[in-house]
């Protein structure tokens, strides 16, 4: 469970066996289809990659075993994305950001496949990598291909969280790269009060706030 500095909100994350959070029962899951479409204000189960809502009208919820799950925060409202090299190359993270007419605060980026784990053929590596300024041939990085897109789009400052942590590496979560596996790690945006208990606060993320970035 990753807390959101100064917004009351949490990211949740439930991998293999379930732990280490509980998905609440309510959290709002759409039928990803690797596209780049959003949805304001969903009720589930629409064909969409990302979903944004007013605060307090739903909990957005992700299933990935390897893409990068997306979380933003803006003073009204929250939003979350699918983002795999199709859905980058889509324009989703632009998308998933242009929603709302307003400064996002934060961007908070989930475990997803590394990129020295995820090697793609010359079809996805130049569908996906144009906006890298150097990179690895053969190799994408997503979650500093989504980190670059979202710097491109926004003219204000926004916080950043990354919780860095390898799909494919990780035994406690989901790869479908590393067995091919059909089950899904489970990432949701809720407010803290919902959480019952914070067992590993920011344990395991690199957070930058807006003011640090500065520096
Ligand atoms: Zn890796």
């Amino acid at each position: 469970m990753t807390v959101i500095p100064e917004t009351g909100l949490y990211a949740g994350l439930s991998g293999v066996n379930g732990k280490p959070d509980e998905v609440p029962g309510d959290a709002l899951f759409l039928n990803q289809t690797h596209s780049n479409r959003i949805v304001i204000n969903p009720i589930g189960g629409e064909n969409a990659d990302g979903m944004v809502m007013p605060r307090g009208f739903g909990i957005p919820a992700l299933k990935v075993a390897d893409c990068l799950p997306v979380f933003a925060v803006w003073d009204e409202y929250i939003g979350a994305a699918h983002a795999g090299w199709k859905g980058l190359a889509g324009g989703i993270v632009e998308n998933l950001i242009s929603s709302v007419d307003s400064p996002l605060r934060w961007l908070v980026l989930g475990p997803c496949i590394c990129c020295e784990c995820y090697s793609v053929g010359k079809d996805v590596f130049e569908a996906v990598a144009q906006v890298e300024a150097e990179g690895q041939s053969h190799r994408v990085d997503l979650r500093a291909n989504a980190i670059r897109r979202a710097s491109n789009l926004c003219k204000e400052q926004f916080g950043l969280i990354n919780i860095e942590e390898c799909t494919k590496e990780s035994t406690s979560l989901y790869s479908y790269r590393r067995n091919a596996t059909a089950s899904r790690n489970i990432l949701w945006l809720a407010e803290t009060e919902r959480g019952e208990h914070i067992p590993h606060l920011n344990s395991e993320m690199e957070c930058t706030s807006p003011e640090r970035r500065k520096n």
